[in-house]
């Protein structure tokens, strides 16, 4: 290679190298926005030169990503450089530049394409396991799909993290949509809903979002528990929420705990939501725990002895995203090592496992805990360094204050060093994301938690 090639070489896989980093700390829905589709011209002149797509963009990392991103250069050069944003015009960021267009307005445009929806295909009420503690919930939900809008509007389901809410949510919306293949169904997490709010706002595209949210015929928000403290997401909502309503519209939010329990929610909020049906749905008993189980391997097509599903099922007193993650965790440790799934390898990969429910976590001793298990002193914990192995330990103190110890996030952000409620709240959702896909990520927590309690 030339030296021209080699530097080209280099500096992609740099800002590869960043990217990644990147893409740990902020939501996937803000990468998505702001940091894809940029590039980068690499040290130029002593500055790291980036490329985006439009001054919104630029703005947008200037103001709420520049420290993560001024932090992920550093770790990759192993120096910090000043970031010079740019705003590309060249031919081949032009082009860039149109797709980002396009993406901005696809954020748009889902409503016209009625019958292609975001619905996760895996969430549908076939594999939905129906027991002692999700029944009136299930019951709820399917009231609501014989009589939308007119039987329980909204509909609020909550309940602890992973025990089965956004499945029976989008559950709804398959079963409509099987009904009536032309509804417009919108699912949205309330991120994504704030996140388009924010850029209707910015691009003076507000009839667009509007248009969005209140042309559909069943819309569902996910995790309505971060609407706390946000002030202009919760007018919008409001609004949104009330001009549905009016013309008998379905709404299903959820969240991790009732209304009343969501902190700095507008009352008017909160007693719309409690105006509808609300229904909880509790941790799963022995039973329904098994036919998680069950319903989990057949879906995913293995194999598994009932005798060892019980085995699971009995020493996880969980919720089925664990359960599911310790199961795929077994049947990956038992294929790789070519070992049989019987009860004696299974009751060996379990080994770890006790039950924690009875046990409560003293909030005053996770960062200590924390700090031991990673080894950590507690300055950098709650100071202000964003080194990638330190925010995550950061973020997993705060998802067991949040989980574990019912904190709410503005105590959590003072006890980490006067952290703002909405850094707690994308830390606390960040490690709740992960934990449903990383099995070594939740066995982390498993360790610290039984640390706490024992
Ligand atoms: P939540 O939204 O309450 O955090 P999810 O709906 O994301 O939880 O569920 C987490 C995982 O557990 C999903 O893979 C889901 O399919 C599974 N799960 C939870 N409860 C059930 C259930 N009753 N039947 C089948 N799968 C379930
Ligand atoms: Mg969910």
């Amino acid at each position: 290679m030339d030296n021209l090639s080699t530097r080209i070489w280099d500096v992609d896989k740099s800002w590869h190298k960043i990217l990644e980093i990147i893409k740990d700390q902020v939501s996937p829905i803000n990468y998505k926005m702001w940091f894809a589709k940029s590039s980068c011209d690499g040290e130029v002149d002593e500055k790291f030169i980036i490329y985006v797509a439009t001054h919104f963009i630029k703005q947008e990392i200037h103001s709420k990503h520049q420290n993560v991103l001024e932090e992920a250069v550093k770790q990759v050069l192993g120096k910090s450089l000043p970031i010079d944003l740019r705003v590309s015009s060249s031919k081949s960021h032009a082009d860039k530049a149109q797709e980002d267009d396009n993406f901005e307005l696809n954020l748009f445009s889902n409503v016209s394409k009625s019958n292609i929806t975001n619905l996760n295909p895996r969430y549908s009420l076939e594999n939905f396991v129906v027991g002692l503690s999700n029944n009136l919930a299930y019951a709820a939900a399917q009231a609501v799909i014989q009589n939308p809008g007119l039987s329980y509007n909204p509909l609020f389901i909550y309940g602890g993290t992973g025990v089965g809410k956004t499945h029976l949510m989008v559950g709804v919306g398959h079963a409509l949509l099987k009904k009536n293949p032309s509804l417009k169904i919108i699912y949205s997490p309330l991120e994504q809903f704030t996140n388009d709010l924010v850029q209707g706002i910015q691009t003076k595209s507000m009839a667009q979002f509007r248009t969005k949210y209140r042309s559909c015929n069943l819309l569902l928000i996910d995790d309505v528990q971060f609407l706390s403290g946000r002030d202009s997401t919760q007018e919008e909502f409001f609004h949104t929420f009330n001009d549905l309503q009016s013309k008998n519209i379905q709404i299903i939010v959820t969240a991790d705990r009732p209304p009343h329990e969501i902190q700095k929610l507008e009352p008017r909020l909160a007693s719309r939501f409690q105006g509808g049906m609300m229904v909880d749905i509790q941790l799963p008993d022995f039973d329904t725990r098994v036919a998680i189980l069950k319903a989990k391997c057949k879906e995913k097509g293995d194999n598994i002895p009932e005798n060892c599903l019980t085995l699971i099922a009995e020493n996880m007193p969980t919720n089925g995203r664990e359960l599911e993650g310790k199961l795929m965790q077994i049947i990956q440790t038992l294929k790789l090592t070519g070992k049989e799934f019987n009860e004696e390898n299974v009751r060996f990969l379990l080994g770890k496992v006790n039950s924690r429910s009875d046990h409560k976590i003293d909030s005053k001793k996770v960062l200590a805990g924390i700090n031991q298990y990673f080894d950590l002193k507690m300055v950098d914990l709650i100071g202000p360094n964003r080194k990638k192995d330190l925010v995550r330990s950061r973020q997993i103190a705060m998802y067991i204050l949040y989980q574990d110890c019912k904190l709410a996030y503005e105590k959590i952000g003072e006890m980490l060093g006067g952290r703002d409620h909405t850094t707690i709240m994308h830390g606390v959702e960040k490690i709740g994301e992960i934990v449903g896909k990383d099995s070594e990520v939740q066995k982390t927590i498993e360790d610290i938690k039984q640390k706490l309690v024992g």
